[in-house]
């Protein structure tokens, strides 16, 4: 079985711009190449995303596609993979399966990727990133990136990631330091 480290997206990976979508909102945070080059070795990335926007009226599904496969393009042209992007496109309203923290996107892509859930990490910026890494059975690491500062007290107070990280490099460094090998 695989090791995989869930991604959050947007404020994990690239910069929150409330809902981004268009290739101009684009821009990579601090750290995050040199962190999955580091984690490359020894796990698989998978982007697990709600886009509500798409829900919202705010961009279409397409918009989404192509900002996703902008970012996947220049992590690989980094010799980074992405094996897949799960993402849930609806309004919270919808009460769907699939958008964080509900566990169908994490459980799918453990199944299809054949991958060790407890041998595995969820990093976000959110608090449901968190909730669903720790419900599916990952370890979890809550980023003070994108929205995470804002959240920072409900996430002290009832969820506890194991490891709260300033920027992507530390978090990677963490997971390397911390895992079983
Ligand atoms: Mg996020
Ligand atoms: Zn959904």
């Amino acid at each position: 079985m695989r090791k995989a480290i869930f991604l959050d997206r947007d404020g994990t990976l690239n910069e929150d711009t409330l809902y981004p979508h268009k290739i101009e909102h684009f821009k990579l945070l601090p750290g995050v190449i040199e962190g999955l080059k580091k984690l490359s070795k020894d796990y698989i990335f998978i982007i697990i995303t709600n886009q509500s926007g798409i829900g919202r009226g705010i961009y279409t599904e397409e918009d989404f596609h192509n900002f996703n496969n902008h970012l996947v393009l220049k992590l690989k042209k980094e010799g980074i993979e992405i094996k897949k992007t799960y993402y849930c496109p609806h309004h919270p309203d919808e009460d769907c399966d699939c958008r964080k923290p509900h566990t169908k996107n994490i459980k799918d892509a453990a199944r299809e990727f054949n991958i060790d859930i407890g041998d595995s990490w969820t990093i976000g910026d959110h608090t449901p990133d968190i909730k669903m890494g720790l419900d599916a059975g990952t370890k979890t690491i809550f980023m003070l990136t994108g929205h995470g500062k804002q959240h920072i007290d409900e996430i002290k107070g009832s969820l506890k990631p194991d490891y709260i990280a300033e920027n992507f490099l530390q978090a990677a460094e963490f997971i390397l330091k911390n895992d079983k090998k």
